[in-house]
Order: C-alpha cells, then sequence, then structure tokens
C-alpha cells in the first residue's frame, strides 16, 4: 500500500444546480479510478440564485468527501477559487469549473505528473476557440498578445483556470493577498514550473456561461490594470510627443507669420489641435483613474469573500 495522498478538488459554483450532480457523478468515478488518493470535494456556492447549495448539501449528507462553503451573495470567480485554495487541505489541489468544461479524466495523468516530482503544476490549455464567436476569439487573442507584452508576467494564451497544484505553489498563492485577483495572472506570477496539457474545447455540460463579451472586456482591463503598469506611462510618453509636435509647430508658424504675414487663417486646424489634444488628456487621467480606482479597493482591505454558511470544521 502506497501513502495516501490527499487531492483537493475545489469547484466554484454559481447557478450551477443542473451541472451540478452531473459534475459529482463524473469526479467520483475518477477517484474511484484513483484508489491511492484520498479525496476532497470543495462546493463554493457563489451567492447562487438556484438550487446549487441545496444540491451541495445534499451531496455533502451522503458523501463525507464532499464539502462546501456558502457565500453571502455573489463574489465572482476568483474570490471563489481564493476561498477554495484558502480552506483546502490536501497536498494536491485542483480548481475545476462545475460545468464539466474541465474534463475530470484528464486528473489522474495530472496527477503522475506532479507525483513523480518534476512538475509543480499540470495545467490545461485550449488548442481551439471551437463553439466561440469569431469576434471574441479575435479579441482573445489579442488581449494575450497585448498583456504579454506590456506584463513581465507569463500569461498563457487559451490557459483555462482548470489545473493541479503542489500544496507548496498554492501556498505562494495564498500570500498574494490582492483584492482585485485575476487568476490567469497570479498562476504566472508565482512561478514554479508548469506543465501544459493541451485539450480540445468542451462544451458546457448543462446551464449556461456567465459570461458576454462586456464582462470579458472589461475583466481584461481588469487584468492589464492588475498585471502591468504600461498604460501608466502612455501620458508621459505622448506628452513627450505632442510638447516635440508643439515645439516644431510654433516654429513653423512665427515663420508663416513673418514671412508671409498670415497670422490668422488656420481656425479649423486650432480647433482640431484643441480637441486632439484635449481627447487624448482626458484619456490619459481615465488611464491614471482606472489604476486610482484599483488602488483605492485595494487600500480599503475589504475582504475577499464573506461566508453565510459551511459545513468546514476547520477555521
Ligand atoms: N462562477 C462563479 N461565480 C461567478 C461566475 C462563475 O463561481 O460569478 C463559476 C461557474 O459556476 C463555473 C465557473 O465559474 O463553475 C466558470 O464559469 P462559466 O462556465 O460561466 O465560464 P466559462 O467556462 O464560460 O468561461
Ligand atoms: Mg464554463
Amino acid at each position: 500500500m502506497m501513502g495516501t495522498d490527499r487531492i483537493s478538488i475545489i469547484v466554484p459554483c454559481y447557478n450551477e444546480q443542473e451541472s451540478l450532480p452531473l459534475f459529482y457523478e463524473e469526479i467520483c468515478k475518477v477517484a474511484q479510478s484513483m484508489p491511492t488518493v484520498q479525496f476532497e470535494f470543495l462546493f463554493v456556492n457563489d451567492g447562487s440564485r438556484d438550487d446549487t447549495l441545496t444540491i451541495a448539501k445534499q451531496l455533502a449528507q451522503k458523501d463525507e468527501r464532499v464539502k462546501y462553503i456558502s457565500f453571502s451573495r455573489n463574489f465572482g470567480k476568483e474570490a471563489g477559487l481564493y476561498a477554495g485554495l484558502e480552506n483546502a487541505s490536501g497536498d494536491y489541489v485542483a480548481v475545476m469549473d462545475a460545468d464539466l468544461q474541465d474534463p475530470p479524466s484528464m486528473l489522474p495523468e495530472m496527477y503522475q505528473l506532479l507525483k513523480s516530482g518534476e512538475y509543480d503544476c499540470a495545467a490545461t490549455r485550449r488548442v481551439d476557440r471551437k463553439g466561440e464567436p469569431p469576434i471574441r476569439s479575435f479579441f482573445a487573442r489579442l488581449f494575450y498578445k497585448l498583456i504579454r507584452k506590456i506584463s513581465n508576467t507569463d500569461i498563457v494564451d487559451g490557459a483555462r483556470d482548470f489545473r493541479l497544484m503542489t500544496r507548496q505553489m498554492v501556498d505562494a498563492i495564498l500570500s498574494m493577498k490582492e483584492y482585485n485577483r485575476f487568476s490567469k495572472g497570479i498562476f504566472g506570477w508565482v512561478g514554479f514550473k508548469t506543465y501544459w496539457m493541451d485539450y480540445v474545447n468542451v462544451e458546457r455540460a448543462a446551464g449556461e456561461t456567465k459570461w458576454n463579451f462586456w464582462k470579458l472586456l472589461l475583466y481584461s482591463i481588469d487584468g492589464i490594470v492588475a498585471f502591468s503598469t504600461v498604460p501608466l506611462s502612455i501620458a508621459a510618453v505622448m506628452g513627450i510627443l505632442f510638447c516635440l509636435i508643439a515645439f516644431g509647430m510654433i516654429l513653423f508658424v512665427f515663420a508663416r507669420a513673418l514671412i508671409w504675414g498670415d497670422p490668422v487663417s488656420g481656425w479649423p486646424s486650432t480647433i482640431c489641435i484643441i480637441l486632439g489634444v484635449g481627447g487624448i488628456q482626458l484619456f490619459c487621467t481615465g488611464i491614471m483613474g482606472q489604476y486610482l480606482a484599483k488602488m483605492f479597493m485595494e487600500i480599503k482591505n475589504r475582504p475577499i469573500y464573506i461566508v453565510k454558511e459551511s459545513n468546514l470544521d476547520r477555521k
């Protein structure tokens, strides 16, 4: 008999009453195929408005491996992940979606990889974006290109949150206590050796996605603000550029007035310049506002989530 390892599976759930039983069934099958491992399933109910919590409680009643944490309201998936990581007790911790888009069947291989001691993390990456609107794919690619350039964090295109990590890596993630949590960046930021497993995108088993284009756009801005300060330099760079242009134009206007004596015409161009420069100034102020807003939220030091009920005896 080998020494038993403990694996905690963290599942953030928001309105997943249809998916959760399916997920539980699948994960149980996988758990059965890994007899040397002791499992803990940690469902984080992120303020669902449907029967997700009731289902989690029922599962907990018949299966002592099931733990649940229920938030006082919807705090977002990132908060759910954090709560899960904070409360997981396993030697290895996996993060998975409830909708079976993260195939539990990949877990045994992930575990083997980490068990060999060569890797600290086995993470998944989609090789295609099938079933996604083309415009969304286009902007997603653009976003990854941009953020990889302007942040010095390794943020992988197509990476999902689905991964198995060692306790050491989990503790590193937990040491990042920021309020604005952008997991894709955090996973990259802590470093450690990650093995990337490619897989073909799977569509949701049941229920529907909580994302729309607008939410994704805001999320990407959050990601950039959280992991890069390059946008802040835009104001400085543009300021220098515009000073140079202005200087050149002043010389030109003077020369023209002295040589040809025509100081009055040029009203339309003046207006264009005023509007253009005004726009750029507001744009730069807006960028600073974004960072200021994030700082404001960080400084308040609010809790990342609030628990209403749970069957955990820890803490
Ligand atoms: N989720 C959550 N809180 C939210 C939104 C989503 O806990 O506010 C969970 C959701 O229940 C699911 C996972 O995060 O388990 C991924 O959500 P979804 O499937 O909607 O995202 P997608 O797979 O489309 O990126
Ligand atoms: Mg999903």
